[in-house]
């Protein structure tokens, strides 16, 4: 009788274990677009749609769950990177990961602009719009981020260098946080012994926080549901399609980026099948596409791409959080295409040169938009500015670009997963078998796994 009761709930377990986390946060996905189309068109305004659902359930719990994974980035990249250094040890192999990382960066965000000024030279994007039609976006409603986008190259530069760490750590200021990280991890590697309990807290307290994250995942479908349902319920499609040319180009070029460029550096960089990378990456492309956040996406990246992936958390745990914030293909790319969309618009002549600056002021452009929503509108106006193209531009594209930010943060956490991933493989950080085994980390994701 007791055995057959065990069996039955055995059973009924594994039905239900069925359900992994990604096909759940996939459905919800759907449903949640379905449900905000169908709230925009047939339920009519008023206090149960717009204050009880819009601006009430789908607000709070959406919002809500990406406070709780924000919760989890300053303490996780913080201890990850101190066990990640000290775990290298020489400062000699953290360097070249580190300029190895940098130099993919910078070259990767290169190409995406140069993506995007291709795929919007072709596309002609501003060529034939009513400009009179298109719904102008409200330039009040964007916020920096906290990120000083304003200051001078050697503001910026300075800025590395916290002068109180706790503060940096307070206000989440992320290069900052990683610099003063990685002294701590490579001072704790040359310190060894002497330093061994510090080094164990901080390795508890890092499996604490990756824990943490599988547990917020848990309520990820409805996190998603909510935000998806909520942005679609203010959005209709009347107001795409004067900018159909414009959004059909962003899409191309991300597209393009992430599944023709990131495939070919994954296969000749890294020596591996990209289409099993993308499978066992997509649901972390889902979250930042739902949460329009790469900061937010952090801790999932960094727990995907080691325990699934196979990146050595050394490794992970310092190129996933700076690629967070100094690395955004998919933002240059919405930026090159709204060069040549604004240009065209308003009769503005863009010769090679023009086309170099862009290049080059997108490039750092993305390195100075943080990880939050909607920030590369802003940083925008430095590469408008750097061609001498006039600031309305960004009004205009602003009304549809919050679906556009949603995809290209996608991109954005990706190009961080592909450098990671390239350079892990390069040294000899990469455990093949992992990466070839479609099971690996899944055990972690099932709905009813025990935390
Ligand atoms: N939302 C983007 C990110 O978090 C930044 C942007 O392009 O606005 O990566």
């Amino acid at each position: 009788m007791g055995n057959e009761i065990v069996k039955d709930s055995e059973t009924v377990a594994k039905k239900r274990k069925k359900i992994g986390l990604t096909s759940a946060i996939f459905i919800a996905l759907g449903l949640g677009i379905v449900c905000g189309v169908v709230f925009y068109y047939c339920v009519p305004a008023g206090f149960v749609r717009d204050d009880v659902f819009v601006d009430g359930i789908f607000y709070v719990v959406g919002q809500g769950f990406i406070r709780l994974m924000q919760m989890l980035v300053v303490p996780l990249v913080f201890c990850s990177i101190v066990c990640g250094a000290a775990a290298i040890g020489d400062t000699k192999t953290l360097g070249k990961v580190g300029v190895k990382t940098l130099v993919f960066y910078l070259c990767t965000t290169a190409i995406a602009v140069a993506v995007a000024l291709g795929v919007a030279s072709l596309i002609s994007p501003g060529l034939g719009v009513d400009m009179s039609a298109i719904v102008t976006g409200d330039t009040s409603s964007l916020d920096s981020g906290g990120t000083e986008t304003d200051g001078s190259i050697t503001t910026m530069l300075l800025n590395i260098i916290p002068t109180n760490p706790l503060g940096a750590l307070a206000g989440g200021d992320m290069l900052a946080v990683i610099f003063f990280a990685l002294f701590v991890g490579i001072i704790v590697a040359i310190m060894g012994r002497k330093a061994e309990t510090v080094h164990s807290f901080f390795e508890q307290f890092n499996d604490i926080m990756m824990k943490m994250t599988t547990a917020v995942m848990y309520v990820a479908p409805f996190g998603v549901f909510c935000l998806l349902a909520r942005t679609f319920s203010g959005v209709g499609f009347e107001a795409f399609l004067p900018m159909l040319k414009y959004i059909a180009s962003v899409l191309l070029g991300l597209a393009v980026h992430c599944l023709v460029v990131y495939m070919l550096l994954l296969a000749i960089f890294a020596r591996v099948n990209p289409i099993t990378f993308l499978k066992k990456f997509v649901s972390v492309m889902v979250f930042a596409f739902s949460t329009s956040s790469s900061n937010a996406t952090i801790p999932l990246n960094v727990e995907t791409i080691t325990t699934k992936i196979g990146v050595d958390r050394s490794i992970a745990s310092f190129t996933i959080p700076l690629g967070a914030t100094i690395n955004m293909d998919g933002t240059a790319i919405m930026q090159g295409v709204a060069v040549v969309f604004t240009a065209q618009l308003f009769g503005v002549p863009l010769g090679p040169a023009e086309y170099a600056t862009v290049i080059l002021t997108a490039t750092l452009a993305s390195i100075g938009t943080a990880g939050v929503p909607s920030v590369g509108l802003i940083t925008l106006s430095m590469v408008f500015n750097s061609v001498g193209l006039p600031l309305e531009g960004i009004a205009l594209i602003m009304g549809i670009d919050r679906i556009l930010d949603m995809t290209r943060t996608a991109v954005n956490i990706t190009g961080d997963a592909v450098c990671t991933t390239v350079v892990a493989r390069q040294e000899g950080r990469l455990d093949l078998k992992t990466y070839n085994d479609p099971d690996a980390g899944k055990e972690a994701e099932q709905m009813d796994a025990s935390v």
